[in-house]
């Protein structure tokens, strides 16, 4: 079963908010030529057609190694700048209104990129984006799981001495299988106690167990992923009677493996058991999506028609860390979007 070409006008025109997106995963080709043409030693393709070559993969071990040679791209705050603006322009024209865009700065950091530069740079290039794009943009600051606790240490320090004013939350990536999440229990508090809000990835490719952890010692007020919640009846209702939101992606879920197939998303079950469902695109280049499509997908698994994926954007709204002015303003938005296309 497909969506109707009507839904799909319907979607790229509806305004909407994404809150589970990575900073460099959103990098697209266009992005990437960009960069590449700024460091001739590259191997990565300039030209268009070798770059969407370069963009299939084959399996998760190429989309790493092509994830590991765009961030080797990103040498300069000039890099950032132009792929944090660039960014925000591809989510201008998916009517993406407001973002909070997952940024890792310990790779930058990490390489030799001074850290107050990095800030200035994300900083110069949210005020662009907002004036000339209409896109709002937070930051959510996460520390590369795989790392260790150095990244961690270093991503605690980044956010509470020289975190900038768009920073809003403090969250954890990379894998999960050998990571716990217990062990970021300091880092976490430092970052909760510095008014930050908590979004660690969990429940990605574990079980259950990591999101109760991520609950009851990171703090998280959001959930990345929670996939394998449905495994456990109890989690579920706790989610819902606390109203603690998942980012659920469904392309990313499947292109990482972590659900075989799309017609097994448990989006349904999460959504039927009362939990605050979002839908976001993740990394969405690199697995050859973007929000838009992810919420034609969103409509395949839950059924959904134009009132229903109008609720679906005001779900993000209401999940995001919006004042209540922003969230109000952005809840109008859709509600004359959607009268307006009834009515026509
Ligand atoms: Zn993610």
């Amino acid at each position: 079963m497909n969506v109707s070409s009507e839904l799909h006008t319907f979607i790229a025109g509806l305004p909407k908010a994404e809150l589970h997106v990575h900073h460099v995963g959103s990098a697209s080709p266009r992005i990437v030529a960009a960069l590449a043409a700024r460091h001739s030693d590259t191997r990565v393709p300039t030209a268009p057609e070798a770059l969407a070559d370069y963009f299939t993969f084959t399996d998760f071990a190429h989309f790493i190694e092509v994830y590991l040679s765009v961030v080797d791209l990103i040498r300069t705050p000039e890099d950032v700048r132009l792929l944090t603006f660039e960014v925000a322009r591809d989510m201008a024209r998916q009517n993406i209104r407001y973002a909070e865009l997952t940024v890792t700065p310990y790779s930058s950091t990490r390489r030799g990129i001074d850290a107050h530069a990095f800030m200035e740079a994300i900083e110069d290039a949210r005020h662009a984006a907002e004036k000339e794009l209409n896109v709002a943009l937070r930051w959510s600051f996460d520390i590369p799981g795989e790392a260790g606790l150095e990244a961690a240490e270093e991503t605690a320090h980044l956010a509470t001495e020289l975190g900038p004013d768009g920073l809003i939350s403090f969250g954890l990536g990379g894998p999960e299988i050998g990571v716990p999440r217990p062990q970021f229990k300091p880092y976490f508090d430092r970052a909760r106690a510095a008014g930050l809000r908590s979004v660690p990835h969990a429940g990605e490719t574990t079980g259950p167990e990591t999101i109760w952890d991520a609950l009851n010692e990171l703090g998280a007020e959001r959930i990345g992923h929670g996939t394998s919640a449905v495994q456990d009846p109890r989690l579920l209702a706790h989610l819902a009677e606390h109203r603690i939101p998942l980012e659920v992606c469904p392309t990313s879920n499947i292109a990482t493996r972590a659900v075989a197939d799309l017609s097994e998303h448990p989006v349904k079950q999460m959504v039927d058991a009362g939990v605050l469902v979002t839908i976001n695109s993740d990394d969405p280049p690199m697995f050859g999506t973007d929000l838009n499509n992810e919420y034609a997908v969103a409509a395949r698994l839950l059924g959904l028609d134009e009132r229903g994926l109008a609720e679906l954007a005001k779900n993000a709204v209401e999940a995001s860390f919006l004042d209540a002015v922003g969230k109000a303003r952005l809840h109008a938005e859709i509600d004359a979007y959607l009268a307006a296309w009834l009515a026509s």
